[in-house]
């Protein structure tokens, strides 16, 4: 008998039909003989609503209690597909990360599985019964409940498909993975395949569609994963192994972040000493810096700009306040109007031309950029979040996404 693990997403058991709907899919694969492991994510915005409740509790709850809050979310959901399933004549069993036996390390709120004792998951699955795991949460070597960062219930189902040895399905809101999310452009194409390589570029540039890491284990495994739309029967696409079908395209896909914020210090007096002493002291805070450009030397000083996650705000004005006064001189700006623009594609490895045509598309149309960064396989752009939805329909339909 086949194990599948089938992850279902917060908007797919946002209400009670929803989740009766979700168990009568996981039924027709059980009746098909296969053994079933069902992760789920919290009803509907039942997180976002948990992190209000704390915000207005404190400006900085302990990372430890959030996590305790945050995971009551897939308790909620997990009990409710459980007795579903029980109502309509099927044994299952819903379990926490901690009794799925889900081990993570790491800080609260952003803890990492280490492993999976799945012991009792076995025990079950051997007896017939359906499994519904609470995804997003496991437990750290104290004994503390942890979760795994938004999105994370993607990652837990990635997690015990590796461990079982089973293919993974991703049920989600939309049918499979697009070349650019068909909210901020409806006629993009829908990708039968995508490598692994590939989809992680897109998720941590900004595709919420999958979880970075969810895809990162899938790819260290070698665990093919479905993603595909929890209320209809079409085909979805599978994120795996890059193979030579895939190739023909320089561009697989477009992303957008709105996530960041840029900083600007003027008028820094140019030593590399100086510049160093910035990059240092934000790296003191753990503050990821992303992109970063230069002005060149004018009358011995230049302006520095860099981005960073928009959540890093206050550590940001901590900074700054601590550079003042060690640079008397130096004036700091800050800009939340700004998104980042990828494209992201394998073919880009061992072809150019794509940087020099975005530059292209971005002059005929007025589009200003402020700064650009590439890896290999992507090219990132910051540009004003007012010329965003613009942008992304002149580059997909330029570029045939
Ligand atoms: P779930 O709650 O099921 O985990 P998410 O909201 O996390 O669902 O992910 C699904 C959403 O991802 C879609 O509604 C879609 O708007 C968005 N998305 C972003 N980029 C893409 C993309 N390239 N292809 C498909 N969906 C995308
Ligand atoms: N419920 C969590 C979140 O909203 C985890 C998930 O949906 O995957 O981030
Ligand atoms: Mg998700």
């Amino acid at each position: 008998m086949a194990i599948i693990v089938q992850k279902y997403g917060g908007t797919s058991v946002g209400t009670i039909d929803r989740i009766k709907n979700v168990a009568k899919r996981i039924i027709e694969q059980k009746e098909k003989g296969n053994d079933i492991v069902v992760v789920v994510s919290a009803m509907g915005k039942t997180t976002d609503n948990l992190i209000n409740m704390a915000n207005e509790i404190s400006d900085n709850p302990s990372k430890r209690e959030l996590d305790m809050l945050l995971s009551t979310g897939e308790q909620i959901s997990t009990s409710l597909l459980s007795m579903s399933l029980q109502a309509y004549g099927y044994q299952s069993v819903s379990l926490t990360g901690f009794q799925a036996g889900i081990k993570t390390e790491g800080i609260h709120t952003k803890n990492k599985i280490t492993d999976i004792d799945i012991k009792k998951i076995k025990e079950y699955l051997s007896k017939g019964i359906i499994v519904v795991v609470a995804g997003f949460q496991g437990v750290n070597e104290k004994g503390d409940i942890t979760t795994l960062g938004r999105g994370g219930s993607d990652t837990s189902a990635v997690a015990l498909s590796a461990k079982l040895n089973c293919t993974c399905e991703i049920y989600t809101d939309v049918d499979g993975i697009y070349s650019v999310d068909p909210r901020l452009f409806p006629n993009a194409k829908k990708l039968d395949a995508i490598s692994y390589q590939e989809m992680m570029e897109m998720s941590s540039l900004g595709a919420g569609v999958m979880e970075t890491r969810a895809v990162e284990i899938g790819c260290k495994y070698n665990i093919p994963i479905y993603v595909a739309s929890s209320s209809k029967n079409i085909k979805g696409t599978y994120i795996k192994e890059y193979d030579k079908t895939m190739e023909e395209k320089m561009i697989t896909g477009l992303t957008v972040s709105d996530d960041i914020l840029m900083v600007t210090i003027n008028n820094v007096y140019y030593t590399s000493k100086n510049i160093a002493r910035i990059f240092e002291k934000i790296a003191e805070y753990n503050v990821n810096v992303d992109m970063i450009s230069q002005t060149a030397p004018f009358e011995g000083y230049v302006n520095v700009s860099f981005t960073v996650p928009r959540s890093d705000i206050c550590s940001i004005d901590e900074i700054m306040n601590e550079l003042k006064k060690e640079m008397k001189e130096i004036e700091v700006s800050k800009d939340e109007n700004i998104s980042k623009l990828s494209v992201v594609g394998i073919g880009m490895m061992n072809q150019s031309g794509v940087a020099a045509k975005v530059f292209k598309l971005f002059a005929d149309n007025d589009i200003e950029f402020k700064q650009v960064t590439t890896s290999e396989i992507s090219i990132s752009y910051t540009i004003d979040s007012n010329d965003k939805q613009m942008a992304v329909t002149i580059l997909a339909q330029e570029l045939n996404l």
